[in-house]
């Protein structure tokens, strides 16, 4: 999966205002093992203002913009200096991706910005995305990082964004009061101006209402979106590996919005090959949650196809259950079939089930 995820200043800075380094390693850490599993992830960090303003003393009397400029400026050195020494740790080379709003207003900008990114990743460096606060003119600012971030996300195609603030998702009532329930799961056309309360965090410019409006957009985009607290140890890897378990409030994305997903609900006179898989992954791609199909269901391969091709799924009787983009070749999936840790066969944003 391609990963977004978005840190608060929130969840970088103590409350004295000042870089809390041992949430950011274990925030490194989490990333570390995500990309030990296979994902991709695309790093959007707030924190340079914060963390500027806690390192700069002032001496002159600033305004609002000259006092962001400088904090940024400064801020942004030291939080990139941390990520680079702890994902160095592990062997992870980062890179910086200073952008602004108007860099996603023409398509040639937004392209230019989408290779950059995609050459990273494809060079195996993690990108750390945040807004060029020191020359961004304020009337043309991201309204904060969660709008970035969920640009970010649409731009790259990402499977899911992750939203990380000190709270752990969207209640029915104030998040302070015993009674407020954690939603769960919120759908794209709900109603939420009942439940979100209009403050926001008190280091980071945005708040619950932007959070949520960006993600029900996405989410109708297709895009899973998650909002949690990254203040939770483990928080990462909890959602994806025990998510029932994890405290969140997930968008659950629109289905068939992608033009990839329309393709392949219309591709069953061109499939190229199929795979044959075993009772209980047929169980795991039927069921009410979308699972990806992994390769330790796989039990025959049928026919040659590329990676990239559609291939048919079938179960053990021989009958067609989906259909999907399959992200290897029919050799890597003979030599690989059985197989746990690898990335999935096909990932349920590319297959339709039949
Ligand atoms: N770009 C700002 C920073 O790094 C944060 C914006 C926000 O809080 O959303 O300090």
């Amino acid at each position: 999966m391609r990963i977004i995820v978005k840190i608060g200043s929130n969840v970088l800075t103590r409350e004295d205002g000042k870089l809390d380094t041992t949430r950011i390693s274990a925030l490194v850490d989490q990333t570390a093992k995500l990309r030990k599993a296979g994902h991709e992830v695309i790093l959007v960090s707030s924190g340079a203002v914060a963390c500027g303003r806690s390192i700069v003393r002032k001496h002159a009397k600033l305004d609002a913009v000259e006092q962001r400029q400088l904090f940024s400026a400064v801020g942004q050195v030291r939080l990139m200096n941390l990520y680079y020494s702890l994902f160095q740790d592990y062997g992870i080379t980062v890179g910086q991706v200073l952008t602004m709003k108007e860099s996603f207003s023409t398509r040639k900008e937004y392209l230019n910005q989408r290779s950059c990114m995609e050459v990273m990743l494809s060079n195996g460096v993690v990108p750390i995305v945040n807004e060029n606060d020191t020359v961004s003119i304020t009337e043309l600012m991201f309204t904060d990082n969660d709008e970035l971030s969920g640009l970010v996300a649409s731009m790259m195609d990402a499977s899911m964004l992750v939203i990380l603030s000190n709270v752990d998702g969207i209640y029915d009532g104030n998040p302070s009061s015993a009674k407020s329930q954690l939603i769960k799961e919120i759908d794209v056309n709900m109603d939420l101006s009942g439940y979100i309360q209009a403050g926001k965090s008190s280091f980071g410019r945005g708040g619950m209402t932007t959070k949520s409006g960006i993600a029900q957009k996405l989410a109708s985009e297709g895009i899973k979106v998650i909002i949690a607290n990254g203040k939770r140890e483990n928080i990462l890897v909890d959602l994806l590996q025990k998510p029932q378990d994890t405290p969140h409030t997930e968008f659950v994305p629109a289905a068939s919005v992608s033009s990839v997903k329309k393709w392949i609900a219309h591709s069953e006179g061109f499939a190229k090959g199929s795979v044959v898989i075993n009772d209980n992954a047929v169980r795991a791609i039927t069921g009410k949650v979308a699972a990806s199909l992994l390769l330790v269901g796989v039990t025959a391969v049928e026919g040659e196809f590329e990676e990239g091709d559609i291939i048919a799924v079938k179960d053990s009787a021989g009958k067609v259950v989906a259909f999907g983009k399959s992200a290897y070749s029919s050799a890597e999936v003979k030599s690989s079939a059985g197989q746990h840790e690898l990335r999935p066969l096909i990932h349920y944003d590319y297959m339709c089930l039949s």
